[in-house]
């Protein structure tokens, strides 16, 4: 039954299923894959010429990514790393042409509450790190986690941010804002939580949207899911090709046909997704439509809901930096039956 699918697949080398699930996205996101092709020609250095290699070879035939992972530093194949973690360390290597598909900027505002000065830092981002929350009445949605990650942040008590005008430690407020917004928006759900001296899965349901208006239009094309536990867990990707309709999965070596998935359902619950992947949608009569949006209105919203003092300190000011490093490195070794045999099912 494979005669119609086109794509291939990625040889796993140990527990490289992290990423060979994220090598297939690049692969299937075409403007990167067109930026990685003009680049490999002139910027040696860069990861771009293994990645350009290894497309020009997944094009015809079940591929191997030894040139990359070479390229990379990953010495040990046999241990499994988080997917976003490489996902950030791929395009730390690659060309700024390649990158810059996916970088969107923040608008970090800081006000003082003392004497009203505000400053503004502009943070560009590779991906958006999203936290999983509890939400009693309704499902938690990837929307929910973007509200949350830019809501405004309180920061008094101990807490207080040092104020050059007021030459003190003032309560501040820091708002946060959506500006450049990438061609490539990458959400990442934060499933992997450090407690206690070892790191925790979260596999609750969320509700992945096929659409997601923030209020530029996204459209989703890509998740990396990740299967099981940390230890002996498994990384899958699905992905819809830019000029098809249908969905694919792809599991290491094999490339599969998926049936239950379709963006007349507006959204998927899952359990496993781990990082997403939306387009922006460029139309002329949607860039007005946003511009005219743009004012009216606002992701922030300022109808908090009652729970949600308790992220309010979720911010600190070193947690710009989990803009572009949200997790803590994850290096744990993967069970190879698990790695290379179907996992059970998140
Ligand atoms: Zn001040």
């Amino acid at each position: 039954m494979k005669q119609d699918i086109k794509y291939h697949g990625l040889k796993n080398q140990g527990a490289t299923c992290y990423l060979n699930s994220v090598l297939q996205v690049l692969f299937m996101t075409t403007e990167f894959r067109e930026a990685v092709e003009r680049c490999s020609k002139h910027s040696d250095d860069a990861l771009d010429v293994q990645l350009h290699t290894l497309f020009e070879s997944l094009k015809k035939k079940t591929s191997e990514t030894t040139e990359v992972t070479r390229k990379l530093g990953i010495e040990k194949v046999i241990e499994q790393h988080d997917a976003g973690q490489y996902f950030e360390k791929i395009l730390s290597l690659v060309s700024d042409e390649a990158s810059k598909i996916f970088e969107g900027h923040l608008i970090h505002r800081t006000i003082c509450c003392k004497c009203d000065s505000e400053t503004e830092d502009d943070v560009p981002f590779w991906f958006l790190s999203l936290p999983l929350m509890d939400s009693s009445d309704k499902h938690y949605s990837v929307v929910d986690g973007i509200q949350e990650f830019l809501k405004d942040a309180e920061f008094d008590g101990d807490d207080q941010l040092y104020c050059e005008n007021c030459d003190d430690k003032c309560d501040t407020t820091v708002k946060y804002e959506l500006r450049h917004h990438p061609e490539v928006l990458m959400l990442l759900l934060k499933r992997f939580e450090y407690h206690y001296m070892s790191y925790t899965k979260d596999s609750r349901a969320v509700d992945v949207f096929y659409t997601i208006n923030i209020p530029e239009t996204y459209e989703l094309y890509a998740l990396v899911e990740h299967f099981g536990t940390l230890k002996g867990g498994h990384y899958k990707a699905k992905i819809k090709p830019q000029d098809e309709d249908r969905w694919y999965e792809f599991n290491d070596s094999s490339v599969t046909l998926l049936h239950n998935m379709s963006h007349r359902n507006k959204s998927e619950k899952s359990r496993s997704a781990h990082l997403l992947f939306y387009r922006k949608k460029n139309t002329g009569t949607q860039d007005k439509e946003n511009k005219v949006e743009e004012g009216r209105r606002k992701l922030k919203d300022d109808d908090l809901g009652e729970n949600d003092h308790l992220m309010k300190k979720r911010k600190t000011t070193s947690d710009s930096t989990l803009v572009h490093s949200p997790l803590p490195s994850v290096s744990l070794i993967c069970f190879l039956p698990s790695c290379t045999i179907n996992p059970p099912s998140g």
